[in-house]
Parts: structure tokens; sequence; C-alpha cells
């Protein structure tokens, strides 16, 4: 009887398992149900979880507590994999990809409208990257999907280099972590944006900005690098929508009667006001439900014809409060 209690607390407690075929045949399919899987590259460990399932992407900014959305990379095995979510733009493009991929260099492209706003936190670009880890690499392509990652820590904690530290901060939140041994480069991915026209560092990291410009030969653009940018989640340009949106305790709706007014409510609607257009973010209440819809809402209500957005304060708890801070940030834009 103890022995068979100590077994399921030691069975509980330990998401641990070795990289080998049979683990990742499992972890992989973790992925594709939707679930979040702990597993290393190259830079440092990441949660990853299926990138074109928008609930599941939603489970990892509750499962890190991060207080904010900010875009996460897609990790992908094969360029074929990248023609379906991004449009590559210039030939630069190319020969980065052929000299340092895999490895530590994210590319932020335009995306494809399969790629869900919740990766790209709104934006119409995705950050990709082909790791150099080859339990990374089995893992994506038997899910048979691009793997959506941030770094495996909780929000304010370091980066994870090791599957223990993963264990260590996550491991009673996920069910699988890949133990791939400690990652070979130890710091995030160096992120560049390309644009028709120019080669912009957005981040640097784990490959060097003199072998980019050597394979390019040209300079990379580095004076619009800000503290605000090198911290990660800090992006300068946060989206929000091009309509006026305001909070609707903030105002008094009998001001916007001839006006055409879409309301972002919650669960329901418990306003006596003629709105033009109505968008639950959870008719059932679930946060995770509402922070896959919050941003598709956000960018359909644009194509709407409407004069105003109102939208209803979210209690900030757990990913309540990466909901407020990116409706907060959009109000702000507009009062
Ligand atoms: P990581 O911290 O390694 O998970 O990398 C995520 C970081 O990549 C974000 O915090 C951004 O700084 C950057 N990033 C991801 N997607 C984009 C994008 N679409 N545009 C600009 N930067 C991005
Ligand atoms: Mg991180």
């Amino acid at each position: 009887m103890f022995f068979l209690y100590y077994h399921t607390i030691i069975f509980k407690v330990m998401s641990i398992y070795k990289a080998n075929h049979k683990n990742i045949l499992l972890a992989a399919d973790e992925i594709k149900r939707g679930g979040l899987v702990g597993f290393p590259t190259e830079t440092v460990y990441g949660l990853g979880a299926d990138g074109m399932n928008s609930t599941a992407v939603a489970k990892i900014f509750e499962t890190k507590n991060r207080p904010t959305f900010n875009p996460l990379i897609l990790h992908i095995n094969s360029v074929e994999q990248l023609d379906n979510i991004a449009q590559i733009n210039s030939p630069k493009t190319n020969v980065l990809i052929n000299n340092f991929w895999p490895g530590p260099l994210t590319l932020v492209l335009k995306k494809k409208e399969c790629v869900p706003d919740i990766v790209t936190a709104g934006n119409d670009t995705v950050a990709v990257r082909m790791p150099a880890n080859n339990t990374a690499l089995e893992l994506i392509y038997r899910a048979g999907t691009p793997i959506a990652a941030p770094s495996a820590n909780v929000f304010g904690k370091l980066s994870p280099t090791t599957a223990f530290h993963v264990e260590e901060q996550l491991g009673n939140k996920i069910d699988v972590i890949l133990d791939g041994g400690k990652c070979k480069v130890g710091v995030e991915s160096t992120i560049l944006k390309i644009s028709e026209n120019e080669v912009i560092l957005l981040r640097p990291g784990g490959l060097s900005i003199e072998k980019i410009e050597t394979a390019l030969n040209e300079k990379v653009i580095r004076e619009n690098i800000s503290e605000e940018i090198i911290s990660p989640g800090l992006l300068k340009s946060h989206y929000a929508p091009e309509i006026p949106i305001r909070f609707i305790d903030d105002i008094n709706l009998d001001d916007y009667t001839n006006q055409n007014v879409g309301a972002l409510l919650f669960d329901r609607n418990s306003y006596n006001f003629d709105f033009k257009e109505i968008k639950y973010l959870s008719k059932n209440g679930q946060l995770r439900e509402a922070a896959a819809n919050l941003f598709v809402y956000l960018h359909e209500f644009e194509n709407a014809n409407l004069d105003l957005i109102v939208c209803e304060k979210i209690n900030p708890e757990g990913l309540g409060n990466a909901i407020m801070d990116r409706l907060k940030k959009a109000v702000n834009k507009y009062s």
C-alpha cells in the first residue's frame, strides 16, 4: 500500500523522460493533443505547443504565468514547413537559411494566414527558427506541426538549460519534459527582421552578427536596438486596432447611441444598448479560450465598419492578467 502510494507520488512529481525515440513519440502525441512539452534546443529548453492551435498556445502563457502576450517563435524542422507559414520576401532569407539553419538564428518574416494571431501577438509578421538539436527536430517532425515555444521558465526566472531546470520550475504544471542533456549554446537565438530592402537586428544572441554580415556581404542595421527591444517580450510596436477602443466602465454608453459600436464582452451581455456587433471572448467563461480569441476578434472588429469598440475589464488573475495588459495598451492608444 505504502509502496503504491510512494510510487504514485514519484510518478506525479517527475515529468522528465529521456529523449529517446519512444519518448519523443509520446511527447509528439502530447503536442498533437493540444498539450505542452518541455524540450531541448541548442539555445535553451523550450515550452512547446502546437503552433497552429491557439488554445494550446494560450496554455503556454498561462503556464509561464506571463503578465503579457509576447510573440512566440515557431520552431520548424524543414524549409518546406517554412513555406506554409511565412513568405520568403527576399533572396537574403535564402542565404541566411542556407548558411545558418539549423542553428540559433530566428527570422522574422511576413506571416501567412494560417498562423494564429496569438502566436504573433497580433503582428503580421512571424518569428521562425530551425533548431540545431536532433530531439527538437524529431519532435517537430513527429508532431507534424510547427511548435511554438518560448523558454521553459516561469516569467521572471532564469532560462533553463537542462531538463532539471525545467522540472524545478514547471514540473508540476506539465506532464512531459524531454531530457536531451545540457544545451550547447545556452543563450537565446539571434533575431533578425528581414524586409525587402534591409536586415535589422532585433536581438543579439547565439549567432554572431559578424558571421551574419559575412554571409550576406552587407551590414546589418543595429541602430534600432534599444533596451526595449532587447528585453524579450517588450516589442516597440504592439498591435492595437485601427478603430478607437475604450473600456465600457470608463465611458457613458448613452453618449454613443447614434454610433456603430462593437462590444468585446467576456461571456454575456448585461448592457442595455443597441450594439452593432457583439463578440464573446468565451461563452463558457474560460480564460484560455478568451486568450485564444482576443487578437482574432480585435482584427475582425477592424473590418466591421465600426466607430468604436468597447470592451469589458477582465479579472486580472492568471491569463486574465495578460488579456488585461493587451486591452489596456490598446485603450491607452486612444485616451
Ligand atoms: P524568445 O524570448 O526566445 O522566446 O523569443 C521571443 C522573442 O522574439 C519575442 O519576445 C520578440 O522579441 C521576438 N519576436 C517574436 N516574434 C516577433 C515578431 N513577429 N516581430 C518582432 N519580434 C518578434
Ligand atoms: Mg525567455
